[in-house]
């Protein structure tokens, strides 16, 4: 998790060419009149440097110093090496000291989701931010528009500009216009609040909201180990017996007592073989001086024995053996009673999700059966007056229903109870009374379509009767819309429409909560570095989620492509892909022979 800033934070939005550096140094004095204390954090090229070759700091750095802090009666300035990836944003922040500062001030940070006014100069000749920018909270330009709801302020007007900043910060960054009242900003009737609500959330941001409403099942059952893959574990497990049960050889070969053993060249003592034991049966008496016992991988050791020689090393001769150039350790070759596990150690802990491994490991514990958490039932809809269900003749206008599918998968993938409730009719009281009856049968629903902002359709008609649930709008593509609550207590996910993007969310913020729910503890999806083989561009702020395939190539590194076309309709791209790519709201675009965060699929969907 990374660590949330403390004081407002504003930034400016604007291509190059606008004098954005100007205008900020413009601002500073004014806001530093005001009275603010203000930290400012600029992005540059990665080929910036601080630091001057030949200066001190500098042959240090370069001499392999990781964290060089230069300081003086003046100022000091921490330069720290970030060689492996470029350090995030918000624990940029956090190297601020934001008990000194009132406001931080970003320039650049252009594809990072927190509030900017957008600079806009007609002479550059350059399109505008706000459209495709949700984050864009204010504009300053030279023009008005018209199309748009936000505040807006000449950009030489840097009175107008400043006071913005003190109503901004003064709101404690949480509101663009609740103090917004200075009558030289055009403050439109209709307020541009919601951009900062928080219905407008983070993935990172969803996922903990979703996390800290969702509960685990207390229910608890004990299910045979043949059926138990996949369930989790609801108590904690302890070793009833000893791993081995009794003290047996590591090896095919001669038992001899220690005490026995000479290695030296000169005398190679010859043992009297008397008996043969094989694996499940045992020796019944107890091994005399100069006797030897063959004896079979996993039987038992005889009484006195406690030293095997492999039979590559021996030498037989009728009943007697020798061994003329193995040197033995004393009790080499053997296994001790609970040297694997002792009987009650600790073997599993509760929220242990039971795979091919555990079974074994319970079964091999002598446990017939699993106490494991109740199964969860999961109710399944999908929406749309046009979505059809498959193996019927297709109608005109009408699509073939696939994410009922999709999420069926990946339900079973996670050893849920399926109940599916088909496609939901467009008629507002049938679906409330649909999902209604859901929330009584199921402990969660899940539906498809419907929930985009600006959709008037059924879904969220019927879903705001049902009350306490949200629509939220995440920054992340595909799977921006997410409608999050309860119904009757049940969690309730009303995914986006798209059938990647439904498979996206579901990825990001279904699995994590159903995994809680189960009881599933120290969960965490696999993300792995991967070197780009082509560009791949993100948008605005957002984290972008590409369908991506990764392969090792000729040299052994670990590299991804994407699957091409990326629509968020385009289930294919999600068949043909192995692995998601995730670029951050930091990142704008990554290069060939960049790293970037691959999500492997394997196991997931
Ligand atoms: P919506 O958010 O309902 O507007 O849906 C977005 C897009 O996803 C539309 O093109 C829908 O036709 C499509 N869609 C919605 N539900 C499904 C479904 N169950 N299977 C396949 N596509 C769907
Ligand atoms: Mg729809």
């Amino acid at each position: 998790m990374t660590a949330r800033h403390l004081i407002p934070v504003i930034g400016f939005a604007a291509y190059s060419g606008t004098g954005k550096t100007t205008l900020i140094e413009a601002l500073l004095p004014k806001l530093t009149e005001a009275g603010l204390r203000i930290g400012m954090l600029k992005h540059a090229h990665h080929n910036f440097d601080v630091d001057q070759p030949g200066k001190d700091s500098y042959r240090l750095r370069k001499a392999g110093a990781s964290q060089m802090l230069i300081s003086s009666r003046n100022r000091y300035a921490l330069m720290t090496e970030t060689p492996e990836e470029e350090s995030e944003f918000h624990f940029l922040l956090s190297r601020f000291d934001q008990q000194k500062l009132d406001v931080i001030l970003v320039e650049g940070c252009k594809n990072i989701a927190f509030p900017k006014i957008e600079l806009h100069r007609d002479e550059v000749g350059k399109p505008w931010l706000y459209p495709s920018d949700d984050n864009i909270i204010a504009i300053a330009a030279d023009s008005k528009v018209t199309d748009s709801e936000l505040p807006q302020m000449d950009i030489n007007d840097l009175d107008a500009i400043t006071q913005f900043i003190l109503n901004f910060v003064a709101s404690n960054g949480k509101s663009c216009c609740d103090n917004v009242c200075d009558k030289q900003i055009d403050k439109p009737a209709s307020s541009c609040c919601d951009i900062l609500s928080p219905a407008f959330l983070s993935v990172t941001q969803g996922q903990e909201k979703i996390l800290s409403l969702v509960n685990e099942v207390t229910e608890a059952e004990s299910c045979p180990i043949e059926a138990s893959y996949n369930r989790v574990l609801a108590i904690d497990v302890a070793s009833p017996v000893n791993v081995p049960q009794y003290t047996n050889s590591a090896m095919d070969g001669f038992a001899i007592r220690g005490d026995d053993i000479v290695n030296d060249e000169a005398e190679t003592p010859s043992y009297h073989v008397v008996a043969e034991v094989m694996a499940g049966h045992a020796y019944q008496g107890e091994l005399q001086p100069g006797q030897a016992v063959k004896i079979m991988t996993g039987a038992p050791m005889p009484a006195g024995a406690d030293t095997v020689i492999m039979r590559e090393q021996a030498q037989t001769n009728g009943d007697h053996v020798t061994f003329p150039e193995a040197f033995i350790k004393r009790g080499q070759n053997v296994r001790q009673a609970g040297e694997d596990l002792a009987q009650g150690s600790d073997v599993f802990s509760k929220g242990t999700r039971i795979e091919s491994a555990e079974m074994g490991m319970l079964a091999s514990l002598g446990f017939g059966q699993a106490q494991v958490a109740r199964q969860l039932k999961v109710g399944l809809f999908s929406t749309g007056d046009e979505v059809q269900a498959p193996g019927t003749e297709q109608k005109p206008n009408t699509i073939y229903d696939s994410n009922r599918f999709t999420i069926m998968g990946m339900l079973q993938k996670l050893g849920c109870e399926v109940i599916d409730y088909g496609i939901l009719e467009d008629n507002e009281q049938v679906m409330i009374d649909a999902i209604e009856k859901a929330s009584q049968q199921t402990d969660v629903i899940i539906t498809s379509g419907g929930v985009s902002v600006g959709d008037a359709d059924y879904v969220k008609l019927a879903l705001d009767k049902l009350g306490q649930i949200d629509f939220w709008r995440i920054n992340m593509r595909p799977g921006r819309p997410l409608a999050f609550g309860q119904v009757n207590d049940k969690p309730f996910f009303g995914l986006p429409g798209n059938p990647v993007a439904v498979m996206v969310s579901f990825i990001n913020f279904v699995e994590p909560a159903l995994r809680k729910m189960q009881g599933e503890r120290n969960w965490q999806p696999l993300k792995v570095n991967a070197i780009a083989t082509e560009d791949l561009r993100s948008r605005q702020g957002r984290t972008e989620y590409s369908r991506g395939v990764f392969q090792i190539d000729p040299a052994g590194r670990l590299t991804v492509h994407t699957t091409g076309k990326q629509g968020s309709g385009i289930l294919r791209s999600m068949s043909e892909a192995n692995c998601l790519i995730e670029i951050s709201p930091a990142v704008d675009t990554v290069k060939v022979g960049e790293s970037v965060t691959i999500i492997p699929l394997q196991g997931r969907i």
